[in-house]
């Protein structure tokens, strides 16, 4: 690695400019740390640019605080919508029983929102329009990682580039993704899941108002989550049986919308599915460790959880601020960033929250899917339960638990698999 060298080039190095990756950048930025950002993509567009997609994230509870301190959340809240209430819609005995129904309300808890659903496009086009205007960073786009080089004991982290360019840092920051070839270079092992599940994401508009509640029915295939948006506009994850996602995938527009519109009740009114549907394999997958010798990785690169449990990105950007802090205090100290020492910080930051999110999402996941008739039983006096328990419980059940959502059971192996969307 001696090819158009670039020496000590940034504090920390990230690998991959997703939103995890630029929401670190975007905090590092501001606490003046020198930072150098690296995708192989290409740059998000501008936000006046950007047209409607399927996908979106729900920002729950710090998420917002963080993205507030990354410099973002004005950017992205016109663009935005905010969960006020979350309703749980047990329709495990589809087209048999009435279907029971839990509400809880943010006022209940003493806020005014859960959190605020967002486009991804949006999200990532606010990072990247912030990062543009800091000085302390720089975003090189369209740029892949080729070599990674981390020696125990070396100065510094190394990376070359397909284009030649090498760059070192003495922290290297993985971002990318759930296959990270960081992690894999830094020798962390990943335990996975495949839940044999797809969910099948679009934007729906609907005909009645969603009055600021986020949905979800729990079903035999998966949960269906209905996700407010601006202007009478759902997005949906709906999760099923992958041979069965396959088979509503290929169905022409007309007939998804009716089962589509068959399995939400007649909440939403009349629908219509406004952006092409697209599948996502749900799987879990957690890495052993978060450091390696001048490595720290964090959001998906460390732990890829059910979607419907809308916790992914949270715990990723929780990820990304416990980071930000632990590499801005030891700079401040005139500490090195990617000492073991400072890594053991962050390590021991991230451990508990990772683990306890990361099983919380898998026991419910098992629960929900459970083809058992009297765990299904118990599941609904349990819910049935939480409408009639004093509110003190319901504000624990609103913080700790319902944060936490839904899919189903799996298989388990140590193996790493590329994981394509299709549609
Ligand atoms: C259907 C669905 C719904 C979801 N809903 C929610 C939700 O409501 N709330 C929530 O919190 N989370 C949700 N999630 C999870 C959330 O989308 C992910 O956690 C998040 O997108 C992961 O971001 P990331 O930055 O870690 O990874 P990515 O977005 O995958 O970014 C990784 C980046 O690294 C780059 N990269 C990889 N390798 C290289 C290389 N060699 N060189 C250069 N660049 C490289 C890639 O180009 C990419 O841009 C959902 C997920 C799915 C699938």
């Amino acid at each position: 690695m001696n090819k158009k060298r670039h020496d000590r080039d940034a504090d920390v190095l990230i690998a991959g400019g997703g939103p995890a990756g630029l929401a670190l950048a975007a905090l590092l930025g501001k606490n003046d740390v020198k930072t150098l950002l690296i995708d192989k993509k290409a740059p998000p567009p501008p936000l006046r640019e950007i047209s409607p997609e399927g996908r979106t994230v729900a920002m729950l509870g710090r998420s917002l605080d963080i993205l507030e301190k990354a410099g973002v959340l004005a950017l992205c809240r016109p663009h935005a919508e905010r969960i006020e209430a979350m309703r749980i819609i047990d329709d495990s005995a589809h087209g048999f029983k009435p279907p029971f129904e839990t509400l809880f309300r943010a006022r209940e808890a003493g806020r005014e929102e859960f959190g605020l659903n967002i486009p991804n496009a949006v999200l990532h086009s606010a990072l990247y329009e912030f990062l543009k205007n800091n000085k302390n960073v720089t975003c090189l786009f369209e740029e892949e990682i080729e070599e990674i080089n981390l020696r125990q004991g070396a100065p510094d982290a190394e990376i070359r580039l397909a284009g030649g360019a090498v760059f070192s840092a003495p922290l290297l920051a993985a971002a990318d993704g759930r296959d990270s070839a960081v992690r894999q270079q830094a020798g962390i092992s990943v335990r996975d899941r495949d839940y044999a599940q797809t969910a099948m994401t679009m934007l729906i508009s609907h005909s009645s108002a969603h009055n600021g509640i986020s949905t979800e029915f729990h079903r035999p295939g998966g949960p269906l989550a209905v996700v407010p948006l601006p202007d009478n506009t759902s997005s949906i994850v709906w999760v099923e049986k992958t041979e069965d996602a396959r088979a509503f995938l290929s169905l022409p527009h007309k007939r998804l919308e009716t089962a589509l519109q068959e399995r939400l009740n007649g909440i939403y009114g009349d629908i219509r599915i406004e952006t092409p549907p697209e599948g996502w394999p749900v799987i879990s997958r957690t890495a052993t460790r978060l450091t390696g010798a001048r490595t720290a990785i964090l959001a998906e690169a460390a732990h890829v959880l059910s979607p419907i449990t809308a916790q992914g990105l949270n715990l990723g950007l929780r990820d990304a601020d416990d980071l930000a802090k632990t590499v801005t205090e030891s700079l401040q100290l005139g500490l090195d960033p990617g000492s073991k020492s400072v890594l053991d910080r962050y390590e021991s930051r991230r451990k508990n929250d990772i683990f306890i999110r990361t099983r919380g999402v898998d026991g419910l996941n098992r629960c929900v899917a459970t083809p058992s008739k009297p765990a299904r039983m118990i599941r609904r006096a349990a819910f049935a339960g939480l409408n009639r328990v004093p509110a003190p419980l319901r504000r624990t059940v609103i913080d700790r638990i319902l944060t936490l959502p839904h899919g189903t059971s799996g298989t388990r192996s140590e193996q790493t698999h590329g994981t394509p969307p299709y549609a």
